[in-house]
């Protein structure tokens, strides 16, 4: 996209008339702009689609449905589940805008990485013996990573979580790590889930991108997850993708800086 200019130029001999014309490249500065515009539209579906579900049952229970017991339970689940969806989805905004502002600069420091992996997925256990998907982790205790702690364990949330999302009874998840060369250790969280069709992969890491936005909003998702957790491992040096086979399963690839001395 190019902004043009043009000012008349006239000097003394007729030769010298013209114009001055300046042309100015203005393709970023759009797309930014667009990029900004699309990010406000979407915070602002997010936050209404579920009020307006609250209000609704809110109006129910007003229009009489207070007085069946089995209806109020109902109903007043769906109230709190929405709210509970909402409350995550600011926490993950303003966790974006801290980290999208660099105030939040890291606090790195040598940690073992099996030690974080098991707190990350012990987390998670009690809520998986209900679903019965299994969960473990293959990861050498001589793993040192320097890393900010807090911040990793974000990102585990956020990958540890969606592969229960998206993982049905009887699956698999499993966390593995190694260290391909000496700077820095590979980690991968593997589901057995029902994976991410070919065509949404490139875009799969951008804000409020989801697959199939009903399953993700009933399963409490804020289509945040995975742009965070990128923003965090860039900030740390490292990369992260994703590799995923529809109805098969979906591994999440990232890389760490490996400390050089002991913890
Ligand atoms: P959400 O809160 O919707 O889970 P994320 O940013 O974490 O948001 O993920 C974006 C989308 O990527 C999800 O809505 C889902 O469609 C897809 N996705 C992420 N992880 C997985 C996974 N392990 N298996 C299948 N689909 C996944």
């Amino acid at each position: 996209i190019v902004q043009a200019y043009s000012v008349p130029y006239r000097g003394e001999g007729v030769e010298d008339r013209g114009a001055v014309v300046v042309l100015r490249d203005v393709t970023e500065e759009e797309h930014a702009d667009r990029a900004r515009r699309d990010f406000v539209a979407n915070v602002s579906h997010e936050i209404r689609t579920p009020l307006t579900t609250i209000k609704s049952y809110i109006e129910a229970l007003e229009d009489g449905a207070i007085e069946s017991p089995d209806y109020s339970r109902r109903f007043l689940s769906v109230i709190h589940g929405e709210t509970e969806r909402m409350a995550r989805l600011v926490s993950d905004l303003l966790q974006l805008s801290r980290l999208d502002s660099n105030r939040e600069s890291l606090r790195t420091a040598p940690h073992v990485l099996r030690d974080l992996v098991q707190k990350a997925c012990f987390r998670f256990t009690m809520h998986l013996q209900r679903q019965e998907v299994s969960l473990s982790f293959e990861v050498p205790s001589n793993l040192i990573v320097n890393v900010d702690a807090d911040k990793l364990d974000q990102v585990f949330d956020n990958l540890i979580s969606n592969a229960v999302k998206y993982t049905l009874t009887g699956g698999r998840i499993r966390v593995k790590a190694h260290r391909p060369s000496g700077k820095f250790i590979l980690v991968q969280v593997i589901d057995t889930g029902m994976g991410i069709p070919k065509h949404d992969l490139p875009l799969i890491f951008e804000r409020f991108y989801r697959v199939d936005k009903a399953r993700s909003r009933a399963m409490g998702g804020t289509g945040l997850g995975l742009s965070i957790a990128k923003q965090i491992i860039e900030m740390h040096g490292g990369y992260i993708r994703i590799d995923s086979e529809e109805g098969h399963g979906t591994t999440v690839s990232f890389t760490l800086p490996a400390s050089t001395g002991g913890v």
